[in-house]
């Protein structure tokens, strides 16, 4: 779906050309249908990355391709951007419309479909947030989770292969945090590709893949499995451990032998609920 190679990024400022690039050489490539988790510090480069891929900025050196496009070949910018849908941190400075289905309708009405098929989208896209039965409110009513999905359902009804999320819930209370969480995983079980940049490690437990970027670079990657396995790594990164890794760690170093591919706190509490259901006498009563 996006294969990255070597991609160097500088950001111009005047005639100082003497500045540390924002992306250093970065190479990957995201599987169609696939949950990529992108992770790491302020500054790291992450949001470079993601406007790499639907063109908002172009490769100093390396090359990017969405689907076979080249994002630097200008007669294939709107086969890019017509692919990649990108959804910011701000819900605020997405939503344009004082209607919510106003709102969602507002990216095809640009692109000029016809007003059924605008409808039979408005209809799709708020289903999939939850949200159908808010097509009549002031966003501004909203809460901020409740935005949010809006301003996804406004991506979703431009049919884009896929989303890239940039720090979505960075703004959002934990409830609002979750809903978030949850729709994207809806939208990729119905197959959507995700990219997710995000500096809560716990939302990235349960993607394919998980990209950890430092000053530019990719200094960790693989499955969650993989990745957690190098603890020590991620926290010399400057990042949290999930909590319930952290947990398993001090398990095991207290005999304990936590399977590794528990990473979540629900998994983490079944596993030591039926060790202690193995362990224990049955109560006397
Ligand atoms: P992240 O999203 O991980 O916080 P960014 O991609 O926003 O990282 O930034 C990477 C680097 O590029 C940082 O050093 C940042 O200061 C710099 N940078 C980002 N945007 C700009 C810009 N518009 N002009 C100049 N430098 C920028
Ligand atoms: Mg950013």
């Amino acid at each position: 779906m996006i294969r990255i190679e070597n991609l160097v990024y500088t950001y111009r400022h005047g005639e100082d050309t003497d500045v540390i690039p924002a992306l250093c050489g970065v190479s990957l490539s995201v599987e169609k249908g696939s949950f990529t988790s992108v992770i790491g510090r302020n500054g790291s480069g992450k949001s470079t990355l993601a406007k790499s891929i639907n063109a908002l900025v172009l490769p100093t050196e390396g090359r990017v391709f969405v689907e076979g496009f080249d994002t630097q070949d200008e007669s294939a910018l709107w086969e890019v951007r017509q692919r990649v849908g990108m959804v910011f941190q701000n819900p605020d400075n997405q939503l344009v419309s004082a209607v919510v289905e106003d709102d969602v309708a507002f990216g095809p009405e640009n692109l000029g479909v016809d007003p059924d098929e605008i409808r039979k989208r408005i209809r799709f896209a708020l289903d999939s947030v939850d949200m159908y039965e808010h097509r009549k409110m002031a966003p501004h009513l909203l809460s901020g989770g409740q935005k949010q999905r809006i301003a996804i359902a406004g991506v979703i009804a431009m049919r884009p292969d896929v989303i890239i999320f940039d720090e979505p819930t960075a703004m959002l209370d934990p409830g609002g945090r979750q809903e978030v969480l949850d729709i994207m995983h809806s939208l990729n079980e119905e197959g959507i590709t995700v990219v997710l940049i995000t500096h809560f490690m716990e939302e990235t437990v349960k993607s394919d893949r998980i990209i950890i970027m430092d000053n530019g670079r990719i200094a960790l990657e693989g499955t969650p499995v993989e990745v957690f396995s190098h603890p020590a790594e991620i926290e010399a990164l400057g990042l949290k451990l999930p909590f319930a890794v952290e947990v398993a760690a001090g398990l095991r170093r207290n005999g304990i032998d936590v399977p590794e591919d528990i990473l979540d706190t629900e998994e983490l509490t079944q596993y030591i609920l039926q060790r202690a259901a193995r362990s224990e006498p049955a109560a006397v009563h």
